[in-house]
């Protein structure tokens, strides 16, 4: 049996090289390569294929594959966002993912960034750069006396809970779909108005999905509190950036931590050194000392890195050997 793994990275190689050790019965090889039209050429002869790439997994590319007789497809993300579903069921495609590889680690930063945003670290950083040592007036607040809005009672929301409540912050959770167990535990509310008016502080951990498009707008930052502090872990377009910034401009948000942004892709991951990012909400947004901007890093643990790697190559190994995998995803 013979896999290729695309898109390797160093970071990756030393649980790729584990993996094979553990799975003498693959033939592994992989390319530093993302899967395209040109470099599929590579694959031939493998019996499955294993990726991580932004970049698109277009019709042209799965026939190309599927001319091959390739048709085991494991990501090892969650999102199947780049993907053309509808030539992924034409060829054949059986495909797999990594629904979950490390909730605490995208928890764990979000909570990191929304001590940074109450510590006022950024501005204490801008203030050591220009050898002000003074520490007033950035006073801070503590998060122990915050009421932390979830939305989104999934994995990741769900860890945040326990930790914002570990830190003895008052919590609140607000899912589509109630979750008895959270309402039993009595930080459940099924309104999100509720949410908004009631939290110092909101935390995004739903997908990007036509209902969540832009849910934090003009309309959502006049229900919330005035100074709410705004952490953003999950995908961009769940908030409008420029209400977000005539939203900062008013006051009527105090701050907000962003891993993710709309238009992330035109800067993410990318070295721009010394280039315009000709994305003018991002400018505008980063050069603000209680904005916190990282590049959709929460995920980027080792522990998380891991199970990417291993979870994708059990499934595809599993695709290959029966026919199908857990970690199956619908293409219905
Ligand atoms: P999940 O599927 O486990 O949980 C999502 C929850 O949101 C579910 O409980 C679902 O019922 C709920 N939901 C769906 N639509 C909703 C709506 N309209 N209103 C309220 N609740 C709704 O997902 P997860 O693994 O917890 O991931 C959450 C988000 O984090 C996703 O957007 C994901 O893309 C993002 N993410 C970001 C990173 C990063 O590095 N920044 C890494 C992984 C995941």
């Amino acid at each position: 049996m013979k896999i290729i793994a695309y898109g390797i990275r160093e970071d990756e190689r030393p649980y790729v090289e584990n993996w094979q050790w553990a799975n003498p019965d693959v033939e592994l090889v992989c390319t530093g390569k993302l899967l395209d039209v040109e470099s599929a050429e590579l694959a031939r002869g493998c019996d499955g294929v294993v990726a991580y790439q932004q970049k698109s997994y277009s019709a042209d590319l799965l026939k190309r594959l599927h001319e091959m007789n390739i048709h085991n497809l494991s990501l090892r993300n969650v999102g199947i966002d780049n993907v053309d579903v509808e030539a992924a069921v034409k060829y054949s495609f059986k495909i797999t993912n990594v629904p979950v590889y490390s909730p605490a680690a995208i928890a764990e930063f979000g909570v990191t960034q929304l001590l940074n945003l109450l510590r006022r670290t950024k501005e204490y950083q801008a203030k050591f750069a220009k050898r002000d040592y003074r520490w007033a007036p950035n006073i801070s607040k503590e998060l122990n006396q915050q009421t932390v809005g979830i939305v989104g009672a999934g994995h990741i929301g769900r860890v945040m809970a326990h930790i914002c409540r570990g830190f003895g912050a008052r919590v609140m959770v607000y899912n589509h779909r109630p979750k008895p167990d959270l309402v039993k535990a009595g930080v459940f509310t099924d309104s999100l108005d509720e949410l908004y008016k009631e939290s110092t502080v909101i935390s995004l951990h739903v997908p990007a999905v036509k209902s969540t498009y832009h849910m934090l707008n003009r309309d959502a930052f006049a229900k919330m509190q005035k100074g709410v502090l705004i952490v953003n872990m999950s995908r961009g377009s769940l908030i409008d950036e420029q209400d977000l910034i005539a939203a900062l401009d008013s006051g009527q948000v105090g701050g907000a931590a962003l891993d993710v942004l709309e238009d992330e892709t035109k800067i993410f991951n990318k070295d721009m050194a010394n280039q315009p990012s000709n994305y003018p909400a991002f400018d505008d947004l980063n050069q603000r000392e209680n904005v916190l901007i990282t590049p959709h890093t929460a995920f980027y643990t080792d522990e998380a890195v891991r199970n990417m790697v291993e979870q994708s190559l059990d499934a595809n190994r599993e695709l290959i050997l029966t026919g199908a995998s857990d970690k199956m995803v619908s293409l219905a």
